[in-house]
């Protein structure tokens, strides 16, 4: 090996020589990846095919030791970082480029406790593996509506899935973290210890500190009534304002989504996601002015396991695609935003994106804004338009298609975006302010000022320290 080329974290070049690098290796238990080493394009691979990022160095950490080791050598040598966990951020920020990754998704440690309701994971789980283990037990927390997700991302800016009306948000299940700060240093964090940094650890994306593990609440979660109505696409105008009626007084058992989408078979459908968490009796009788609207192609509601109605949604979003995203929160839908809705999807250009609506609301709604750094609490909808496509040469003209979309659908949207579903828009200051919210925003920083006041950690919607 020769000396290392790397970036530090202001940008500029930096040259690691061959004796630091040798010396950092054995302080990890796990492997230490270099660009010409076997398996340095599978690690530095996430989610988003559109992201194509080479770190200089790849940590593998396999515990927390690793993890302190990295966050020190990183600080000594003055790189640039980025954390990952699950490697689902579509903007690409568990990657960089020149810097070190500290990739934590091989800490796989699961242990649930059946009598305290409660179950502790490792960072680099992802949805899929944790509800493995709790439904074992016959129990879940709220956790994405995807099993390839990871747990650490997705609850540290929120984590919405098909439990958070009847539980909260996964980060409002999240009841201690371990974690590793800017310096290095080990710290524990909970309603009861290192109680402010747990409130922002509660919604602020990871500018703190890199947390280890998650204590999570559990529930008992079993059979639930759940699936999709497919209606054709030119019944949206109808069904999204008969679909926003009808969950405007919904229990908070029931969990829905509407999404525009089309089918394998080529046709473009709307379709009408749900979830009922509660008992199969009751959720036929609450889903049945819904089921018998209008004319749809399919009803493919029906009792399943709560793991199979987290892998609902799986085959639409396969890790490899290329991703464009832009996201905001509605109130309502109303014909007019359905009319535009159906507009833009008749030109859809790829058969693979989608236009999504969840519903919040519920227990969301109920938690104080400021009882966690989760601030937007009374919106209605979380807007996720995606597309998806594969080759590259047609990059601009999906770009271009969703902005249009975004843009045509702006009027209709509610005040900020979820912090964990902003694209490019995190470049800018205002945004993920807004994101964050007004106060919430203020007292994040002076946490930032505390626990991270040079912004090691600015891959992610960045509080920028003040100090
Ligand atoms: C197709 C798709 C579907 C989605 N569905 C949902 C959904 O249903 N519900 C929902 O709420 N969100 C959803 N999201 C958004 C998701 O919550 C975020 O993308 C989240 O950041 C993913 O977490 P991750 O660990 O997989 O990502 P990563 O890419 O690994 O990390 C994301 C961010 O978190 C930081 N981070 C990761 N691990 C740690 C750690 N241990 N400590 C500190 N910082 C860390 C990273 O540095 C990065 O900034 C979806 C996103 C996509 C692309």
């Amino acid at each position: 090996m020769v000396n290392l080329q790397a970036i530090t974290s202001g940008g500029s070049r930096t040259v690691l020589s061959e004796a630091t690098v040798e010396e950092f290796r054995p302080t990890l238990g796990g492997a230490l990846i270099l660009p010409d080493d076997p398996g340095y394009d599978e690690a530095r691979t996430i989610w988003n095919a559109m992201i194509d990022k080479r770190p200089a160095l790849i940590a593998r950490c396999v515990g927390v030791s690793d993890v302190i080791n990295s966050v020190k050598f990183a600080r000594a040598n003055d790189l640039l970082v980025a954390v990952r966990g699950g490697g689902h951020s579509f903007p690409g920020n568990s990657v960089c480029d020149g810097g070190l990754m500290i990739d934590l998704s091989l800490m796989k440690g699961i242990r649930v406790d059946p009598d305290s309701l409660t179950a502790r994971a490792e960072a680099g789980v992802k949805w899929g593996e944790f509800d493995r283990e709790t439904q074992a037990f016959g129990l879940a927390t709220t956790g994405g509506t995807l099993t390839d997700t990871g747990i650490a991302g997705l609850t540290l800016g929120g984590g919405i899935g098909w439990l958070c009306r009847k539980y909260g948000l996964s980060l409002d299940n999240l009841l201690s973290v371990d974690m590793v700060t800017a310096e290095g240093q080990f710290l524990k964090a909970s309603a009861t210890e290192n109680a402010e940094l747990f409130w922002g650890l509660r919604g602020g994306c990871g500018n703190f500190g890199i947390v280890t593990s998650f204590e999570y609440r559990l529930h008992p979660v079993g059979t639930l009534l759940a699936g999709m109505l497919i209606y054709p696409l030119e019944a949206v105008r109808e069904v999204l304002p008969f679909y926003h009626k009808f969950v405007s007084d919904a229990p908070d058992e029931l969990m829905t989504g509407a999404a525009m989408l089309t089918s394998p078979e080529g046709q473009p459908v709307v379709a009408i996601i749900v979830c009922y968490n509660g008992s199969l009796e009751t959720g036929e009788q609450v889903l049945k002015p819904m089921r018998e609207f209008g004319q749809p192609l399919a009803d493919l509601i029906g009792p399943m396991p709560y793991s199979q109605v987290q892998a609902l949604l799986d085959e639409g979003f396969p890790a490899g695609r290329r991703n464009y995203i832009k996201t905001n929160f509605m109130n309502s839908i109303d014909v007019d935003a359905a009319a535009i809705m159906f507009e833009r999807f008749a030109s859809v250009p790829s058969p693979y994106t989608a236009l999504a609506l969840f519903q919040l609301g519920g227990a969301v709604a109920r938690v104080g804004k400021d009882d966690t750094a989760f601030y937007h609490r009374d919106a209605g909808y979380h807007m996720f338009l995606a597309s998806i496509w594969d080759n590259p040469e047609d990059d601009e003209r999906n770009i271009r298609w969703t902005r249009e979309t975004w843009s045509a659908l702006e009027p209709f949207s509610a005040e900020g975006v979820y912090v964990n579903e902003m694209g490019d828009e995190q470049e800018s200051f205002d945004r993920v302010a807004e994101a964050y919210g007004p106060k919430t925003y203020e007292r994040l920083v002076a946490l930032k000022n505390k626990y991270d006041p040079t912004n090691f950690f600015r891959l992610n919607p960045n509080i920028k320290p003040t100090v």
